[in-house]
């Protein structure tokens, strides 16, 4: 018997009994700097020819470890791994299936502050978003565990005389999981946990830019019990392993969280049947944002401040629910400038390894010159009202950058940035910021800041996006509390750490026996 899933509560780093072993697991990673990280497959590990760095953003010389470069030869051995362990895994009883996610949950508590070192220093999350990610992931695995439970007996069927009816939920087959570098540890971990769970096996491929949090979890779901072949890890470039396994006729299905870009290739490659394919493949893709906050003249405007402020910002607005755009009603449009600029002046920049800085560095130099050029574009676009300019440091490090009176059809209100650059859009009253709010070809998350309830009724039947909040900020859904995911060109609209969610790696077989 399992006690009820509840939210992970997140470490006070106030206090020096978390602080203490906080700097202690980061001291533990630095002086691991420069290691190499072999690939797992079929329960062994393997070494490519070749091997790619993985660089700390916040102070570029420092490589957080040397990884496999895995070509086409170990991605069809990843393959075969994991169609032999299938054929086992599949039938393995879900209540032990679902035991190894939550013994798996257990250990990452007990990793817990590695496991936010390793967001600190590869990916420059600060230790509060770090810890969230990592509690999110945590999430993840008691949940699903505990929705494997719920959908691995047989489901109810209207029961008919003399036949006895079931309907079963059965796994899919090997399943190609790509998560992207955002939240490397919580995505990569809900993916690849939930096609586990279900029965299937995985080629876990994650993002060049995270690698060192998927051999965590990997390490993880290792002492936790999985059979080898269950999880196959596979480091490399997208376009190699990520291009031959999606079209590979034994992949059954893919789980992607990403770019729009990479999202409709995948769609696109994976619906060419290829050569001794016997099966539609599944593609569940979760994709970009251009997510915003909506401020009627009725909004508490300190409130509304603080909660643009925080989603914009946040982890350098480089989440997919991140607030890039502010949608502002003329009449409170200045008094909401005049407060949220000293707000964004107020943020620090810097190596999140120092609590003092709010906000670390981009992920890497590509991001980093990628959003100069949209800075440029914003200037042309609109007015600069702070921010703008790279950082000190040996990082890829941005100011917090806003632009005011950006219309709303402008470059930087409709192209994902992914960074922390903020547009501010005057509307003309509430209906018109709701036709501005729904003038992307997204729908991931928005929020709108009003005390008027037919508005809020309004928006809540009108403001198309999977994650609609009302009176707070965009970001920081919780596992079953807000099912994430979008609509429109953010994805399939399936919703991670919701109760639908594991069926998207199942399929329902309904068997009759009659006597
Ligand atoms: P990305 O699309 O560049 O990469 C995502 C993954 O795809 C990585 O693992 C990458 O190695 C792999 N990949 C790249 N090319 C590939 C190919 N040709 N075939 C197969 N795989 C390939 O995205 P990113 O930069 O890692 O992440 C940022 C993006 O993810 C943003 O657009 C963000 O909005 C989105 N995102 C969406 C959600 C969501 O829930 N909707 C959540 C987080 C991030």
């Amino acid at each position: 018997m399992v006690l009820p899933y509840k939210p992970e509560p997140y470490k006070d780093f106030s206090k020096e009994e978390n602080r203490k072993p906080q700097l202690d697991a980061i001291a533990a990673l630095e002086a691991k700097y420069g290691a190499t990280y072999p690939l797992f497959i079929g329960g062994k590990e393997v070494k490519a020819k070749e091997t790619f760095a993985s660089i700390n953003p916040a102070d570029k010389d420092k490589v957080i470890g040397h990884f496999q470069k895995a070509d086409v030869d170990l991605a069809e051995q990843a393959m075969q791994a994991a169609l032999e362990a299938f054929e086992e895994w599949r039938f393995y009883d879900f209540r032990e299936r679902a035991n190894i996610l939550l013994k798996a949950a257990q250990i990452s508590r007990r990793r817990r502050y590695d496991i936010n070192a390793g967001m600190i220093l590869e990916e420059g999350k600060n230790w509060l978003e770090a810890d969230a990610d990592t509690a999110e992931g945590i999430d993840f695995l008691e949940f699903y565990g505990r929705e494997m439970l719920r959908l691995g007996p047989n489901q109810p069927v209207t029961p008919f005389p003399g036949e006895n009816n079931e309907l079963r939920y059965i796994a899919l087959g090997v399943g190609l999981v790509i998560p992207p570098w955002n939240f490397p540890w919580a995505i990569l971990v809900g993916m690849s946990s939930a096609a586990i769970v279900t029965g299937n096996t995985i080629i876990l491929k994650p993002s060049s830019d995270s690698p060192y949090m998927g051999q965590i979890f990997t390490e993880i779901m290792r002492e936790a019990g999985l059979p080898d072949g269950v999880l196959n890890y596979l480091t490399g470039p997208g376009a190699i392993a990520g291009e031959y396994l999606v079209k590979h006729p034994k992949t059954r299905f893919i789980s992607f969280t990403g770019s729009k870009e990479v999202g409709l290739r995948i769609i696109e490659n994976a619906a060419r049947t290829a050569e001794g394919q016997i099966w539609i493949k599944r593609v569940v893709a979760e994709m970009g944002g251009k997510d915003c906050i909506l401020v009627d003249e009725e909004a508490d405007v300190d409130a509304a401040v603080e909660g643009v402020a925080v989603a914009a910002f946040g982890f350098q607005g480089q989440k997919c629910s991140a607030c890039s755009r502010a949608i502002i009603d003329e009449k409170v449009y200045d008094e909401f400038v005049a407060k949220l600029i000293p707000r964004v002046k107020q943020i620090t920049v810097g190596p999140t390894t120092d609590t003092a800085n709010w906000m670390g560095p981009v992920i890497n130099e590509k991001a980093l010159k990628n959003t100069l050029a949209y800075i440029e574009i914003g200037k042309k676009e609109g007015k600069l009202l702070t921010g703008g300019n790279t950082v000190e440091g040996n990082g890829f490090f941005l100011e917090p950058t806003v632009f005011g009176d950006i219309a709303w059809d402008a470059r930087i209100a409709k192209e994902e940035i992914f960074a922390p650059v903020l547009a501010l859009i005057k509307c003309k009253g509430f209906d018109d910021g709701l036709r501005i709010v729904n003038s992307t070809e997204f729908g991931l998350t928005g929020a709108v800041f009003t005390q008027d309830r037919t508005k809020i009724e309004k928006a809540k039947r009108l403001f198309h996006v999977g994650n609609m909040y009302v009176n707070r900020k965009c970001t920081g859904a919780l596992v079953d509390v807000q099912p994430f995911g979008g609509f429109n060109m953010s994805g399939t609209d399936s919703k991670a750490g919701g109760r639908d969610y594991l069926l998207l790696f199942m399929q329902g077989k309904s068997i009759a026996e009659r006597f």
